[in-house]
């Protein structure tokens, strides 16, 4: 059994790459990868970009191969909601409080989805639940125009209020909308501009990383990185990166067919490669047990305090954070998914999974382009 990786949060982070951003903007504060000032920053992020994912297929992505990349860790989990939240405050997870893809809200029996901002009781509020200022709100009150071009469909949902609270949406449905959105964003003397693309992430889970349908979205991304480093005025800096990686499942483990996975469990939350497992109360510990023992030599399984004191969240997590992460952590290191192919029946048929903390999941390329 390899050693988790756990993420270089405070040297080498998506939590980093914000926090960098906001000192290339002259804004002051910490600048751990050391990034050089620039007046306008636009910011790339291609969902599901794993770094050793982009190196296995160089000539597919001929743009961003040809620039040296550096690496930084997602975050974990390794998971959109959590990673976007990371590079919406600059913060690790144990500070933002966006610690999964489904996170059981405290005291009240049931899950909500982080992403979708769906759950199964009253409503959530995303001021509430990640109520942390923004990198974006820093930005705009620090008199940067800040933006956001992407599809007009994601506009100011709940997540997005979590997230990216602070910018202008800028609905830009096609590509072409997109690249001349981030034309017009990035035509203020300053500006900070989020350009976000999803298509490979959802091929990946689909079809797996490296299949014919995920390498023609990965063309699209690379092309499109490509055109928007041709939207760049001079003194700008573009930066492109990922929120997470991804492997490719060979075994499943089906919480919905060993009963003994479900024993003394409330709720089960996270996702395949990274649930979180809230107990019933007094079964925390039958809970591990079972759970170690049903998963030895595939997953790490870890109790809560073991999560949080190894650092998995962040160097610290706020206390009023503590009861949305499980009793017990079962996070995969083989290609394996603990799926429940009931309650999940889409996300148990994936081929393309990620969350955990392997180098595969965990590692995102950092990749600029700069017109100073
Ligand atoms: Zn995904």
């Amino acid at each position: 059994m390899t050693a988790p990786l756990i993420p270089a949060y405070g040297t080498a982070s998506l939590a980093d790459l914000s926090s960098s951003l906001l000192t290339v903007l002259g804004m002051g504060g910490e600048n751990p990868l050391g990034l050089e000032p620039a007046g306008r920053v636009l910011m790339f992020i291609v969902d599901g970009l794993g770094a050793e994912l982009l190196r296995a297929h160089p000539e597919t992505a001929p743009f961003l191969s040809a620039r040296p990349a550096g690496v930084l860790t997602a975050g974990f989990p390794a998971t959109t909601a959590t990673s976007l939240g990371t590079l919406g405050t600059g913060l690790p997870p144990g500070e933002h409080g966006m610690l999964g893809y489904q996170l059981a809200v405290p005291g009240a029996g049931y899950l909500l989805n982080c992403l979708r901002w769906t759950a199964a009781g009253p409503p959530v509020s995303s001021d509430e639940w990640q109520p942390t200022p923004t990198v974006f709100e820093r930005a705009a009150a620090a008199g940067v125009p800040v933006s956001y071009v992407g599809p007009s469909e994601f506009g100011p949902t709940a997540f997005n209020r979590a997230v990216y609270r602070g910018v202008t949406f800028v609905g830009a449905d096609t590509l072409d909308d997109r690249v001349e959105g981030v034309r017009r964003a990035l035509a203020e003397p300053r500006s900070h501009v989020t350009v976000y693309y999803g298509d490979l992430d959802s091929a990946g889970h689909r079809f797996g990383w490296g299949s014919p349908q995920w390498l023609k979205r990965l063309a699209v991304a690379d092309r499109l990185a490509e055109r928007l480093a041709g939207t760049l005025p001079p003194g700008s800096a573009m930066y492109v990166t990922a929120d997470h990686g991804m492997v490719n499942i060979t075994e499943r483990v089906d919480v919905d067919t060993v009963a003994a996975l479900r024993s003394g469990v409330a709720l089960l939350g996270g996702e395949t490669r990274a649930r979180h497992v809230y107990a019933v109360p007094g079964a925390a510990e039958a809970v591990l047990a079972t759970w170690r023992d049903l998963l030895a030599g595939k997953a790490w399984v870890v109790s809560r305090q073991e999560a949080v004191e190894s650092g998995w969240f962040g160097p610290r997590v706020r206390s009023g954070w503590l009861p949305r992460i499980g009793d017990v952590l079962a996070v995969p290191y083989t290609d394996c998914a603990v799926v429940a192919s009931v309650d999940e029946p889409t996300e148990a048929s994936f081929t393309g999974a990620h969350g955990s903390l392997t180098a595969a999941e965990q590692h995102v390329p950092l990749l600029e382009v700069s017109t100073r």
